[in-house]
């Protein structure tokens, strides 16, 4: 697919405000669409992704199944364990290990957040780095510090694919990333700031005093707090791109940290909620099970 096929008429999809739209949804068809035709063109591998659910969380249930999906449309074979919210500690663990040790296993995702009384640190250890396609494990963030090759984790790389196709300039830009949680805000922060990126970010959180003040000075927002609406006009410099992450759910449905409705006026790009990195956590996952699958030597060389 060429930046034409997205873009046929030289011109992105904008906002009645006139921001670019970055379409999360388009960008993760195209990113499973691409996968499908690198494995077909390598005969159909063998490349598998694991996915290990414990207990019924609806929204676990739910990620889990269109992970799946989106698997499968890629070409790739997922494999499912699910198992009940009473489960011990130790069969859990044991369940994990058995995947880490098959190698008709390329990728293990393990779906958190686990049941109470389950500590998910002692399962994310028993995962090999290059399985570990969340990115999560300390061997994998650890990677990521160092600038070796490991898999990053899905929210923040979708955030990057989504700046990148949507040709948000980052070279030089000031960056303001909302939460440091090691899930996305921590990690968000080394993208932005390595090298080919070059941007310089400021990490803020709960006790980062004067929000707006500091982000108003950012071309780049991300938010990943969790407070629906926390980001409105103020926060905004003119121009600046806006990629929203955070997740509530409210009586009137799913909402982002971001107020669309009046960033949109100012902003030079903004993703949607829902529709914008939420999908792109689920591309970058394939294509994080892709590159284990190249890490396992599963792949042919051509
Ligand atoms: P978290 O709770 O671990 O971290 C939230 C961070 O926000 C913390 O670092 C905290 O310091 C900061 N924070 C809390 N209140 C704040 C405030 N008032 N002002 C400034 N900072 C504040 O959460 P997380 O796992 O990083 O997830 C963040 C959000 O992103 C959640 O809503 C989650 O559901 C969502 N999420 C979305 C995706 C996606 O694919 N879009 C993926 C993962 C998480």
């Amino acid at each position: 697919m060429t930046e034409n096929d997205l873009n046929p008429s030289g011109e992105f999809e904008r906002t009645p405000g006139g921001a670019i739209l970055m379409d999360g949804n388009r960008l993760r068809d195209e990113i499973v669409a691409r996968l499908n035709e690198r494995i077909t063109a390598l005969g159909n591998p063998h490349v598998c992704l694991a996915t290990v659910l414990v207990g019924d969380d609806k929204p676990s249930q739910i990620y889990v199944r269109n992970k799946r999906k989106k698997a499968d449309e890629a070409g790739m074979v997922s494999r499912h364990v699910e198992l009940s919210a009473d489960i011990s500690q130790a069969d859990l663990e044991a369940a994990v290990s058995e995947l880490a040790n098959d190698p008709g296993v390329h990728g293990i995702l393990v779906q958190l957040p686990l049941p109470d009384g389950l500590d998910a640190e002692r399962v994310l250890d028993l995962l090999p780095a290059e399985k570990d396609v969340d990115g999560l494990t300390e061997r994998s963030m650890g990677r990521l510090v160092r600038g070796r090759d490991g898999h990053v984790p899905c929210t923040p790389l979708g955030v990057m694919r989504l700046m990148e196709r949507y040709g948000v300039e980052t070279s030089g830009k000031s960056a303001v990333v909302i939460g440091r949680s090691t899930l996305v805000g921590l990690p968000q922060v080394l993208l932005l700031g390595r090298k080919g990126c070059d941007a310089t970010p400021t990490l803020a959180h709960s006790r980062s005093g004067d929000l707006a003040a500091i982000c108003r000075q950012a071309d780049i927002i991300v938010a990943a707090v969790g407070v629906a609406g926390l980001v409105t006009a103020e926060f905004v410099k003119p121009g600046a791109a806006v990629l929203d992450v955070g997740i509530s759910r409210t009586a009137e449905g799913i909402q982002g940290d971001v107020d669309f409705d009046s960033v949109q006026e100012l902003a030079g790009a903004i993703t949607p909620m829902p529709r914008g990195t939420g999908p792109m956590t689920i591309g970058c996952l394939m294509e994080n099970t892709f590159n284990a699958a190249r890490m396992l030597g599963a792949l042919p060389s051509s």
